[in-house]
């Protein structure tokens, strides 16, 4: 399937680099599927839908970053997505869901019920639950998962579309692998890294990538399970030095950069 990449939010945490969200828009035969939505429309208008987080990243508001306003520009129409897979639920991750109210929302169980079915203190204040409080229709998806690819368990969400559970940024993330037939396996690794040279020396292109220790502070203060990060990254990087798999993060620029050609 043909895969474009958005960055649908552009932040501004104080004393760090910028932050991107990175999108992807999947054509397939049953219409447009995104991986993670960004930021919304409805958050620009009205900020404190975001929730405290927004203090911290200090996302630009402006309609061009959003995922919807960069579908219409590739003409199409918001009702063309059928589909939106959540690596998580962060606010910066699931903002633009609203934006495509008749979409199907996916997410893996585990993060469905630690943000809306069994919330606990930490998860409370931590997801912003006004941005799924226009109903979406959600599917969700139980783990562990079957054995999928490169000796990792993964659920078929789509076809040619997979969570393979990542857990540790929150209690149910999960990085998505989309098969892109020709240009071969991406994978969406959300926030289970956010200095892309915790997994990777250089960017797909081979610019070499230097450590950010901002972004791995940052990291690891909204860590739920601090003690799997390590465990996500070294996944990651494995599965970086497989042939025809290109790995990539929600919020490192200088990958979303290389790989978009901006
Ligand atoms: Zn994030």
């Amino acid at each position: 399937m043909r895969v474009h990449h958005l960055n649908c939010g552009s932040m501004h945490p104080p004393m760090a680099p910028e932050l991107v969200c990175h999108v992807l828009v999947c054509e397939t035969p049953d219409g447009l599927v995104l991986v993670d939505s960004g930021l919304g429309r409805v958050d620009f208008a009205n900020p404190k839908r975001m929730g405290p987080g927004r203090l911290l990243t200090r996302p630009e508001r402006q309609d061009k970053w959003t995922a919807a306003a960069q579908i219409e520009a590739m003409g199409h129409s918001t009702d063309d997505v059928k589909h939106i897979v959540l690596t998580h639920m962060d606010f910066d991750h699931i903002g633009g869901i609203a934006d495509f109210p008749d979409a199907t929302i996916h997410t893996t169980a585990e993060e469905y019920d630690w943000a809306v079915v069994n919330p606990d203190f930490t998860s409370k204040r931590r997801y912003a639950q006004k941005q799924w409080s226009h109903g979406p229709k959600i599917q969700t998806h139980a783990g562990p998962g079957d054995t999928w690819r490169f000796g990792l368990a993964g659920m078929e969400v789509l076809p040619g579309i997979t969570y393979v559970p990542m857990p540790g940024h929150t209690k149910g993330h999960a990085a998505v692998a989309v098969d892109a037939g020709d240009r071969g396996l991406l994978v969406h690794a959300g926030d289970a890294v956010f200095d892309g040279s915790s997994f990777a020396n250089e960017t797909p292109s081979g610019t070499p990538l230097t450590k950010v220790g901002k972004l791995r502070m940052f990291e690891k203060a909204m860590a739920y399970d601090r003690k799997k990060l390590a465990v996500n990254h070294a996944t990651l990087s494995r599965l970086n030095g497989e042939a025809g798999v290109t790995v990539f993060n929600a919020h490192d620029k200088r990958i979303f950069d290389d790989i978009a050609g901006a």
